[in-house]
């Protein structure tokens, strides 16, 4: 059978998975483009596990379709699909060396031995694993199994490579080096990686696009960036955090501004040309932590809110500054140690918060 190669790689329509009484994907639907890297991210229970399951054909959607280059693909077995899976707990054959772990699927496929040996050794190398080859997988650190996985996963030449949550079991230090190397091993393959993480660092720092889901159900798709300057909602701004989510009443200012008045003070935004807002609406204005500014005193310029240090967490050169409004609303403001280093920040120090009125946007009711 020919298949064409055009549009999207795979779609997921309209998908929902149940056992017995319990809806563990409720509607999800997207779309996968041909050497994407895409991540799955959401709260734990959320269905990425069980999403990333139907993707490979682990399990079957109680609803719905998935397509692979436009042929719905619900019934086919795991290997008809061409996308294995990595998973968190590596999954791998603690009886067998590693290089015999590595052949395994290539030996399922009957690739001759002396093929799928010179194969093994050579996803091993380039994922610097050679030099254990003979060893027993019991005697690796947690870094090596996760690559011996990745290269188990490799060797069969997938067009898809299906990650769950990877890098969970590796210590902080280890899991940041192993997701440089993932985003470079996808650029290097050239083929679609879809990746599912509970982590936002994570999934920001990867993928092209991510995912986010929330009780089964899609919230937000788009590249990191655009997610972190526009959450569609509450829970996506709330989950990705660095947020202010200030509470008040809309009123018109004039000049496509909507002023918001509540216990955070009052501010300035773009009037959103949907929803239509009127006069007297509750919102929600949501203002990223790091397009806020900290001042010792009033410029005139911009929405500028009276507030009160808390405290100051610094974490290598960024700090975070939790501040406190008169109204007593939490403020936090994320700025580079060096912007911040003229500011007197000690707790109970008066100050004053402020951003440019274009960086406010509103959530939907
Ligand atoms: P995530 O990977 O996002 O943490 P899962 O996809 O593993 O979430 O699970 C989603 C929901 O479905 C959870 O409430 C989970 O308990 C439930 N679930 C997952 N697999 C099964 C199963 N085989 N039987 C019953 N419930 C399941
Ligand atoms: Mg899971």
């Amino acid at each position: 059978m020919t298949t064409t190669k055009a549009g999207p790689m795979l779609e997921i329509d309209r998908v929902a998975k149940r056992y017995g009484g319990t809806l563990a994907v409720a509607e999800v639907s997207f779309t996968i483009g041909k050497g994407e890297f895409i991540a799955l991210m959401g709260p734990s229970g959320c269905g990425k596990t069980t999403t990333l399951r139907m993707i490979a054909g682990l399990d079957t959607p109680s609803e719905g379709e998935i397509r692979l280059w436009g042929r719905r693909i619900n019934e086919d077995a795991p290997w008809e699909r061409d996308a294995p899976l990595v998973w968190q707990n590596y999954a791998l054959f603690p009886f067998l060396s590693v290089v015999k772990n590595v052949e395994f699927g290539l030996k399922q496929r009957r690739v001759p031995a002396a093929e799928r040996r010179k194969k093994a050794m050579e996803w091993m190398e380039r994922l610097g694993i050679a030099g254990f080859a003979e060893r027993g997988v019991d005697q690796l650190s947690g870094g090596q199994r996760q690559r011996v996985a990745l290269a188990r996963a490799l060797a069969l030449e997938p067009e898809m490579l299906l990650l769950d949550e990877p890098l969970s079991a590796l210590d902080p230090h280890l899991r940041v080096r192993m997701q440089s190397e993932l985003v470079r091993l996808h650029r290097e393959l050239g083929i679609t990686f879809v990746c599912v993480t509970h982590s936002h660092s994570e999934a920001f720092a990867m993928a092209d696009r991510v995912v986010i889901m929330s009780e089964g159900r899609v919230q937000q798709i788009g590249a990191p960036r655009e997610i972190y300057r526009r959450a569609s909602n509450r829970f996506v701004a709330e989950f990705v955090g660095g947020n202010n989510l200030f509470s008040g009443t809309a009123s018109s200012a004039g000049n496509g501004a909507l002023r918001v008045e509540g216990p955070f003070g009052a501010a300035l935004a773009p009037r959103p040309s949907e929803p239509a807002i009127h006069d007297g609406a509750a919102v929600t204005l949501v203002v990223a932590a790091d397009r806020i500014d900290i001042a010792s005193a009033r410029s005139g310029i911009g929405n500028e809110i009276d507030a009160r240090v808390v405290t100051l967490e610094v974490v290598g050169s960024s700090a975070t500054v939790f501040l406190e409004t008169a109204g007593g609303v939490d403020l936090r403001v994320q700025r580079s140690l060096h912007e911040i280093e003229n500011t007197p920040l000690n707790p109970g120090q008066a100050v004053i918060a402020r951003w440019s009125q274009d960086e406010g946007y509103f959530l939907p009711a």
